[in-house]
């Protein structure tokens, strides 16, 4: 920079810091707004507060109703791939007074009609549950002979029973309340990667895996176009949670425990969600196993994927910068992503056209991680060396 046009860089900043402090003076000077404004009746405010937290908790409940709904499939076709962190699936959720936070307690009780039992919620119509012939609201009494907790703490404790009573393939009896009739339930559980997909606050288009949960938030629930492309979001992170690529990572070295597909190429915001997000999370290489192994899920699971690649057309005209690569770039850039979902997607229609299984393909050198599934593809360890 010259002499003269530091001195008019610096002329500028005083300009505009000057005009700043008039400005501030002269909001001081007439601080208060001088319209008349409706005197509001403090009842009608906490009226309309109760309404607001009805209409807030009904949109969120809608919410991760799809996402239950849109991951169920996955969950389910993803098995092979998750080794031994599978469990026994129901495609329905229970919820309880305790389930709220004492906010939105008082919206729960009058939406949902929970109380100090657990109502059965985000039912998936070709779950389990719904097979067997529950329907949402009903009221749980018991899981195979066993009395279903109530009141505080019973979220935990159905966890830990449902956990203890249930199996993959083998029916259960659940007693269950509906209109004021008791009625039994043969449920058998299907087997699911134990990845529950839970809607989390906030604008930023982002989604996230730590593990053990998958995580997408409502910005990403409004950014995508339909339940395909949702899917795609999802399989995506329930691969990297059956891929161990948190565990690769953490063996690898240095870095929080929650990472996010968008957050290092797009500089998204997430530090209101999960504190300080270490912003170099995965590598390009388990990005790209990642959108690799989502399709292979998203195949198995018979949830069609042509046209998905458009996602990233999509995201690069919202995030042009997603467009620019580099080798510092710690995400694969959106052509690219484009570019391999389309090939992957080629390649999947050719094992089908052959009749081959749809397996993805590993490198020979792959170091296996996980026992093989006996029908199943393997799991292996991509390459952190
Ligand atoms: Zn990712």
């Amino acid at each position: 920079m010259t002499p003269v046009a530091h001195f008019a860089g610096a002329f500028a900043t005083a300009r505009r810091l000057s005009a700043l402090f008039a400005l501030a003076l002269l909001l001081a000077g007439c601080a208060a707004p001088t319209t008349r404004r409706a005197d509001l009746d403090d009842a009608l405010v906490r009226e309309e507060a109760a309404r607001q937290r009805e209409i807030a908790l009904s949109s969120q409940v809608e919410a991760q109703g799809r996402l239950s709904r849109v991951a169920y499939p996955l969950i389910t076709a993803a098995v092979p791939f998750c080794g031994d962190k599978t469990t026994a699936t129901l495609g329905v959720s229970f919820i309880n007074r305790d389930s709220f936070t004492k906010e939105f307690r008082d919206a729960g009780v009058k939406l949902l009609g929970v109380g100090e039992a657990p109502r059965a919620i985000f039912l998936v119509p070709e779950g389990p549950a719904a097979r067997a012939g529950m329907a949402e609201g009903d009221v749980l009494l018991q899981v195979a002979g066993r009395d279903a907790p109530t009141g505080e703490g019973a979220g935990k404790a159905l966890g830990k029973l449902l956990d203890e009573a249930l199996e993959p393939g083998v029916p259960a009896v659940f007693k269950v309340r509906r209109d004021g009739a008791e009625r039994l339930l043969d449920v058998t559980p299907d087997a699911g990667c134990d990845s529950p997909v839970a809607l989390v606050g906030g604008d930023a288009v982002n989604a996230y895996a730590d593990g053990e949960n998958v995580f997408v938030t409502r910005g990403m629930l409004r950014f995508v176009d339909s339940d395909r492309e949702l899917a795609l979001v999802i399989a995506h992170e329930i691969a990297h949670n059956a891929m161990l690529h948190v565990e690769s990572q953490r063996r690898n070295a240095m870095f929080g425990s929650i990472f996010d597909i968008l957050a290092a190429v797009y500089g998204v915001n997430t530090s209101g969600l999960f504190g300080n997000l270490a912003a170099q999370t995965y590598s390009k290489e388990f990005e790209a196993e990642a959108d690799y192994i989502a399709l292979y899920i998203m195949a198995r699971a018979g949830v069609p994927a042509d046209n998905a690649a458009n996602f990233w057309r999509r995201m690069a005209a919202e995030h042009p910068s997603s467009i620019r690569g580099g080798l510092m770039a710690s995400h694969p850039a959106s052509p690219e992503r484009f570019l391999a979902i389309e090939k992957t997607l080629e390649e999947i229609a050719a094992k089908r056209a052959a009749g081959r299984p749809l397996e993805p393909e590993y490198k020979p050198d792959a170091i296996l991680r996980r026992e093989p599934a006996a029908d199943g593809p393997r799991t292996l360890n991509p390459s952190p060396r």
